[in-house]
């Protein structure tokens, strides 16, 4: 798990994360979290993409597996489930307010972006809409930041720590990985 300020993106996790994609990752800033393989799960990118547009999910889940996962909880109604706890539990909506001041303060790192100036990401501050961007911060950012996100990570048949990528470890494939930079 990361938060800004991120390590130097490698080639080699530029190329995991096409792979993922099924196309190339547009804006990266940094990997912000990863399998436990080494692969990229979540990409960091810039609030404003190189050819201008304004992008507000800054931690992006790329793992084909973690978003067929979080599909797979939105078809099961966990949105709906989420947000129902959410409406019900001041606690919750407090942590989850904070889970947004700090997404938002990560990405704040790679510049304001006037078209998105105090827009998140996943629904928050007070809605559950995205499942993806909350497990996508909740994996960034660790336990405990964003509750929401948490949760729907505790209900996903994926896990960072069991591995299922297609080609496992390939981001630290490469001479110029942090591994064998050591
Ligand atoms: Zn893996």
């Amino acid at each position: 798990m990361t938060t800004p300020p991120f390590a130097p993106v490698e080639d080699a996790d530029l190329e995991v994360l096409r792979e993922q994609l099924g196309r190339p990752a547009r804006g990266v800033v940094g990997i912000a979290a990863r399998c436990v393989c080494g692969n990229p799960t979540v990409v960091a990118t810039a609030p404003r993409l190189p050819d201008g547009t304004p992008f507000p999910t800054f931690y992006y889940l790329t793992h084909p597996a973690a978003t067929a996962a979080m599909s797979s909880l939105e078809a099961d109604h966990v949105m709906r489930e989420l947000g129902e706890l959410l409406d019900a539990d001041p606690e919750l909506q407090s942590a989850y307010a904070q889970a947004h001041e700090a997404y938002l303060r990560d990405r704040a790192h790679y510049g304001d972006v006037a078209e998105i100036d105090g827009i998140s990401a996943g629904g928050m501050p007070t809605r559950v809409k995205c499942l993806h961007a909350l497990a996508g911060h909740a994996l960034a950012a660790g336990p405990g930041v964003n509750p929401i996100g948490d949760l729907a990570l505790e209900r996903s048949t994926w896990s960072p720590a069991r591995c299922v990528c297609a080609t496992p470890g390939s981001a630290l494939a490469a001479p110029t990985s942090r591994e064998a930079a050591g």
